[in-house]
């Protein structure tokens, strides 16, 4: 698995101060996708299990930070390994609280409870889940590019049965 891009400190991959991550390759092939280079699974540099370490000592060692993001491409095609990373992070940094985008529905990835897209859901705290579709573009929205993406609590929609979107804790 390759990482086409690390930010050790972003306030545009979801709520608050947040690391974020990057995967390379998607299949998804939106129309108007912001990065279509992205969409090559070679591109990159490869995550290495010195890389990963490092960048979990980052995380470790910053106390500003609220959380993980995981974005690509569309890290669900790389669900195993992503899932490998996630284990890491938390045996070696704790409870990090992890978002990850997909071009998958959240209703696509949780559909088979022994798949490894659903392993990875599980890991998760927020799914921004969807494709992007160009004509429902929205630059105004938090966290997404068109209105048919949502943002899910996943373990709220895991324990009902239901996608259940997530609110922010600024907005409860
Ligand atoms: S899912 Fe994301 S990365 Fe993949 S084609 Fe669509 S917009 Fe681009």
């Amino acid at each position: 698995m390759n990482i086409c891009g690390y930010s050790p400190e972003s306030i545009n991959e979801g709520e608050g101060l947040r690391a974020a991550i990057f995967i390379s390759g998607c299949k998804h092939y939106c129309p108007g996708c912001f990065s279509p280079k992205t969409w090559n699974f070679e591109y990159g540099e490869p995550f290495t299990l010195a890389r990963q370490r490092e960048i979990i000592r980052d995380i470790a060692g910053n106390p500003l930070l609220d959380g993980l993001t995981i974005l690509g491409g569309d890290p669900f095609f790389s669900a195993r390994e992503v899932s490998g990373f996630i284990d890491l992070l938390h045996l070696e940094a704790g409870p990090v609280p992890v978002w990850i985008y997909s071009g998958y529905t959240y209703e696509e990835l949780s559909a088979a409870s022994d798949s490894d897209e659903y392993a990875l859901l599980g890991r998760c705290d927020v799914l921004v889940d969807g494709r992007y579709v160009e004509a429902l573009r929205d630059p105004s929205l938090l966290y997404r590019g068109s209105s048919n993406q949502r943002l899910i609590d996943i373990k709220q929609s895991l324990e009902h049965g239901e996608a259940i979107l997530w609110q922010s804790v600024f907005t409860k």
